[in-house]
């Protein structure tokens, strides 16, 4: 079966892990982005991964970025209501405007140094404009 990169452009490795999405509690499975390990949700296609991992990534992806930057969408009030909990130690995760660019809203365990990104958060924050 040909594996498929998601919008994110993920790549599945066909592992899973022990720990579960914490929006739809299926088990995560493991994948890379640029190469670095994380692991998502096959339904949500959410992705959790560290925050050193997080940065990383977003620099590759607006280094690599062509074309003109897209107009963020405004921030959505909503997203920073919602609570979940990390997938690594289960506690609450806080959720925040990622202070860089883009109107994205991004989920962080401060404990774990891990963050969780929704669907199609990766490319919002690859296209933002403005520096890294
Ligand atoms: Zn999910
Ligand atoms: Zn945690």
């Amino acid at each position: 079966m040909p594996m498929e990169a998601s919008a994110d452009g993920l790549q599945p490795l066909g592992q899973q892990s022990e720990r579960r999405c914490p929006v739809c509690a299926l088990f995560l499975s493991a994948g890379t982005l640029e190469r670095q390990r994380v692991w998502y949700c096959q339904k949500c296609r959410g992705v959790f991964l560290s925050n050193d991992d997080f940065v990383f990534i977003v620099g590759r992806r607006r280094a690599r970025r062509t074309g003109p930057p897209a107009k963020p969408a405004p921030l959505n009030p909503e997203e920073l209501k919602r609570r979940i909990s990390c997938p690594a130690c289960s506690m609450e995760m806080d959720a925040h405007p990622y202070y860089g660019p883009g109107n994205t809203v991004i989920d962080s365990c401060e404990r774990c140094r891990m963050v969780w990104l929704d669907h199609g958060e990766v490319g919002a924050l690859a296209k933002a404009p403005g520096r890294v």
